[in-house]
């Protein structure tokens, strides 16, 4: 009775694989126009970020979208380092404000017999 029900197909018997009820991904075509004249459409996937160029599959020159949108040049922000950073948010006087205060605390650190701040062991205690 097992044996009945294999039933099968021969290997490399017709694929019963068609394209019906196949949904294929969305996609959008895009036309390109290359300089020396061609014009050829290139599809992507309707969520792909479209390039503006392509290169032409005629002659292999750069060809653009035939919308007209040239190619804009990708903006290289110049790379920001830890002062310019700083710079956004203080000005030099709140630098020195700030260094000022710091080099108090440092040297009230190292006068001698200063009288520790309790307040840490305080708060340890009442967590938990
Ligand atoms: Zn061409």
């Amino acid at each position: 009775m097992a044996e009945r029900a294999l039933r099968g197909t021969r290997l490399g018997a017709t694929s019963y694989e068609n394209d019906r009820n196949t949904d294929l991904a969305p996609r959008q075509e895009v036309t390109f126009d290359c300089p020396k004249g061609h014009r050829f459409t290139v599809p992507f996937s309707a969520e792909a970020e479209l390039p503006t160029n392509w290169e032409c599959r005629i002659c292999g020159a750069l060809a653009v979208t035939s919308t007209g949108d040239m190619p804009t040049p990708k903006k290289i922000k110049p790379p920001r380092s830890h002062w310019d950073m700083l710079m956004e948010r203080r000005t030099v006087a709140d630098l020195e404000e700030v260094l000022a205060e710091r080099l108090a605390v440092i040297r009230g650190q190292r006068a001698p017999q200063q009288a520790p701040e309790p307040r840490h062991a305080a708060r340890q205690r009442k967590s938990a």
